[in-house]
This record gives C-alpha cells, structure tokens and sequence, in this order.
C-alpha cells in the first residue's frame, strides 16, 4: 500500500453534526459557527484577539497591510523574512509594496538570528518568521532582536497550531499572529486561517478588511427600531476575505481533538529519531529546542542524495515532499541570490516523510528501513 506524506483524518460523524446544525439553521456563511470557532480559538490559545479567514494567504496579507497603513510605513520598505517557505509568507509582502529581504536560516530551519541582525537596515519595519513543520526555532531571540530595533513582529504559524513552549501557546510577543486550517495543515478544514492581532484596534481593522470594508456599527446605531439594520457604510476597500460556518464547523471539531493528534505526531517523530540514531552520519534529524512541544506538522531529515532518494522511495511507493524549495530559486524572487548560503545548500539535502494520523510504528519502521537503505 502506498505511503503519503498527508492523510488528513477527520472525526467524520461529529464534523457532519456540526455541519448539520449549519444547514438546519439555515446559516453557513460567517457569524455563527465562525464566531465559536474565534472564541474557542481564543480560549484555546490564550490570544487576546482572533478573527476567522478564508486562508492564512488572506491573514498574512492583513497581517503587513494593516501594520504598513497603521504604522505609516512605505513602499520599498523592507521586512527581514525566510526563504525556506510557502510563497504565501513572501507574496504577503509584495502584496503591499514592501521588500522581503531574506535572511539565512539555522539548524531548525528557521530564521538564524545573527544573520537576521546583519540584515536589519533603516527601511527595515518588521520581521517574518515561520516556525517551520512546528518547531519554534530561535524565535525567541527574533523578538529580541525586535525589540532592540524597534520592529514589528510577525509570526507565520501556519505549521504552528498548537505547538507550545513551556506549556504556553506561542506567539504571545508577535504583534500579529497567521494560522492555517488548509486542507493538509495539522489543524485541517478545507481551506480557512486564523489571524490574531495583539492589539484589539487592529483586530477591528481586520475584520473590516476581511469583509469589503464593511462598517455595519454606523447605521445599525441610528436606528433602534432595526429600519436601517439593511444598510451600512464603506470605511475602506476592503477584500472577500472572511471565513465561513462549514469550515469552521470541522475546525472546531479538529480544535477539539488538537493536542491528542499533535502528541501522536510528536510520538511518531520520537519513532522517526530513534530509528536514525545509528545512522547520524548519513541521516541528519532536525533538532527540537528544550521546552519547545512542536505540533509536528512536518517531519524534516537532510540527507546527501535527496534527489535520488526521493526516486527510490517512490519506487517503493512511499511518497514524501520537500518542505520548501528555497524561495530565492523563484525567478519573481531571485533579486536576493547569494545572499543565503545555508539555505542554497539545505533546500537540496531535506525531504520530509510521511507524518499523519494514521500511521503505525510498523509502517514508519518501513519508512525508516527504506530511507537507510538508499540513503548515501
Ligand atoms: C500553508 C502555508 C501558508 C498558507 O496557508 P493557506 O491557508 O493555504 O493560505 C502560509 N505559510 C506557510 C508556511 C504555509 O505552510
């Protein structure tokens, strides 16, 4: 049988209960269930703000929006970010004109802090970090570094649903936090993200912006009787960027079971590392920093032959990805080439395997097995 990478599993019984309320009331676009999702999520994280989106793509792009608008940045001015990432994290920044500049990453495959500081120029506003496949990196040195240099902090946390440090949700420094629901994330919908602004003003923004600028407080103030509940104001352009009640729906059952699935990721990665522990001169792991709990959305080893091993283990029909290439290798972004040594060199040894629900230790110890003999 064959081995992917992803298989997203579902509690299907209690999601279709949960859709079902919708459809019976009669309500499945925002309000509603996307309300007890953002409150839920609230509770969950300990954010103090949440507002439920279409995808994380829509969150990042309000994220820098809202920040460059608020704070009176301009065009052309810089945000320090990673070039191991979805492009999702990067388009957010052109999105608004600014200028993502790369910086290198480290061991955990995130952003490296020295090299982070060596980038820091008098248009840079803000950094990007993304906690890849969960881990939280040196991402407490990155708010640091923020604070040193007076800028924003902004946290990619697409892979970070649920990851912890110290028994704590992280990001509670980030001025702004992204997640995704999408539909292979380790908290799957179908598509849909979280953003969560630290400042309550900003959330307000968000919401606004998420839906077309709409401002329904204005009118539905004039008017007790509800003779004016149909109109409302234009404060902004704004986007279709708003979450809907059915994914919510599957997010709140998946939010629920949260903790349970990322334990049984972290125990699968714990099978994966001591698999390898023989083998460290040819299969490198990717470390955890201490007291960091990694949701585990991915699982990353670099090996010399990636290329070739991804070969052999599709012809044993095991399917594993590659999480990412290197975004300096995108001509849209290759003005920035040279400038990330270890990320030119990194993006072409690592190769993530399979991690998902239903994996049994049998079937990672034949991943395990099939990626020791190929491996060089
Ligand atoms: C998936 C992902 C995104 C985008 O999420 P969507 O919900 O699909 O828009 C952004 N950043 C990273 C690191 C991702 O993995």
């Amino acid at each position: 049988m064959a081995i992917q990478l992803f298989v997203p599993t579902f509690r299907v019984e209690e999601c279709l209960s949960e859709i079902k309320e919708c459809l019976e009331k009669g309500w499945t676009g925002m309000g509603f269930k996307t309300v007890d999702f953002e409150n839920k999520w609230k509770e969950y994280t300990r954010h103090p703000n949440a507002h439920y989106l279409n995808s994380a793509t829509a969150g990042l792009h309000l994220a820098v929006k809202i920040l460059k608008e608020q704070l009176g940045w301009e065009d052309n001015d810089e945000i320090v970010t990673t070039p191991l990432t979805f492009v999702s994290t990067n388009h957010a920044i052109l999105y608004e004109n600014l200028k993502p500049v790369f910086s290198d990453i480290d061991e955990y495959l995130c952003l490296d802090p020295k090299d982070v500081e060596s980038k820091i120029t008098e248009k840079t506003k803000a950094i990007m970090f993304v906690g890849m496949g969960g881990n939280i990196g040196r991402y407490y040195d990155i708010a640091n570094l923020c604070k040193k240099y007076n800028l924003k902090l902004i946290l990619d946390a697409a892979h970070m649903s649920g990851s912890r440090y110290n028994g704590d949700i992280v990001g509670k420094e980030a001025d702004v936090v992204v997640y995704s629901f999408q539909a292979v994330k380790n908290l799957p919908t179908g598509d849909s993200g979280m953003i969560c602004f630290k400042d309550k003003t900003y959330d307000d923004l968000a919401r606004k912006y998420a839906w077309l600028g709409i401002n329904k407080d204005t009118y539905s103030r004039t008017d007790s009787k509800g003779n004016y509940k149909w109109e409302y104001n234009i404060d902004y352009l704004g986007y279709k960027y708003n979450g809907n009640s059915i994914m919510a729906a599957i997010g709140l059952v998946g939010l629920k079971y949260l903790d349970h699935d990322n334990a049984y990721r972290r125990q699968i990665a714990t099978w994966y590392n001591d698999n390898f522990k023989e083998y460290a001169d040819k299969i490198k792991t990717i470390p955890i920093p201490d007291n960091c709990e990694s949701s585990q959305h991915l699982y990353i080893i670099e090996v010399n032959n990636r290329d070739e091993l991804l070969e052999k283990l599709n012809e044993n029909e095991i399917y594993p990805g590659v999480h990412y290439k290197n975004n300096i290798e995108y001509s849209l972004y290759d003005y920035a080439k040279g400038t990330c040594p270890n990320t030119d060199r990194i993006s072409h040894r690592i190769l993530s395997l399979p991690i998902h629900m239903r994996l049994t230790k049998a079937t990672v110890d034949h991943v395990t097995e099939t990626v020791i003999r190929f491996a060089k």
